[in-house]
């Protein structure tokens, strides 16, 4: 019994994080230097398992579009990640940045972006994903759903590597598993404003990202790239974006020269 009561005490003090765009409060049961541990194993066994492109104008594309991002993300949140960007040489239409800062973008992706700034939105929108701890929030939202089973039979030990499979699945590193999770609407909305700012503040153009969001939403239904199936696009989601564009971006000061 003492023991359950130390781990529900353990859990309340990780749980009290709060989003660092929107401040609500959110409940998440792995610490950050966990999460960061996690992002760090997935993203060598990642490495380990695909095939790593070495076309020098993809990886200079990534990049040079990803370190403006990551910069404006450590200013501006001070994550203190160790940034890296890796491209991927595959057709899957993809991208993910893991907690720690590891950004990777395939080939797929690449084929399918106009320009830099739209490049730019996708990276952006996923960095704001990781920064907002949004793949923790679900993982402890699905440790939640069995924490009284787990609880009772051993106690929990978080961060084990029970976890591991659900890590990889809530920050969209699916080749794995082959599961995809959509991210809920909510977590789209603040990853999409987080994500148009960041772009925004790098000097990129924020109307693009309305360009390739349309554009994807527009593609056949069998052409649907796995991108979009786990950030589910419409819209009003596009129209949020507009709006987030024309009322409160136009007044956040940036120095572009
Ligand atoms: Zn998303």
């Amino acid at each position: 019994m003492k023991k359950l009561l130390f781990t529900f005490l353990a859990l309340f003090f990780i749980s009290c994080s709060q989003n660092p765009y929107t401040h609500r409060p959110q409940l998440i049961l792995i610490s950050p230097q966990q999460e960061v541990e996690m992002g760090l194993k997935a993203s060598k066994e990642i490495l380990q398992k695909s095939k790593v492109s070495n076309d020098p104008y993809y990886n200079q594309l990534v990049q040079r579009v990803a370190s403006r991002i990551a910069k404006v993300a450590e200013e501006e949140f001070h994550p203190g990640f160790k940034w890296e960007f890796h491209v991927l040489d595959s057709p899957q239409v993809n991208a993910f940045c893991l907690p720690g800062g590891k950004i990777f973008v395939y080939t797929g992706l690449l084929k399918l972006v106009q320009n830099e700034d739209q490049l730019a939105a996708v990276i952006g929108h996923e960095v704001a994903h990781a920064i907002l701890r949004h793949g923790s929030e679900r993982v402890s939202m699905a440790m939640i759903g069995d924490i009284g089973k787990k609880l009772l039979a051993k106690g929990l030990s978080i961060g084990g590597g029970q976890w591991g499979p659900l890590f990889d699945v809530a920050y969209g590193v699916t080749t794995k598993y082959g599961v995809i999770y959509p991210y809920s609407r909510k977590f789209e909305y603040e990853a999409d404003e987080l994500g148009l700012y960041l772009m925004y503040k790098a000097c990129y153009d924020p109307n693009e990202a309305i360009k390739f969001w349309y554009r994807m939403m527009k593609l056949p239904k069998q052409q649907v790239p796995e991108f979009l199936s786990t950030h589910p696009s419409d819209e009003n989601r596009i129209r949020a974006l507009q709006q987030f564009i024309n009322t409160k971006l136009k007044n956040v000061p940036r120095n572009c020269n």
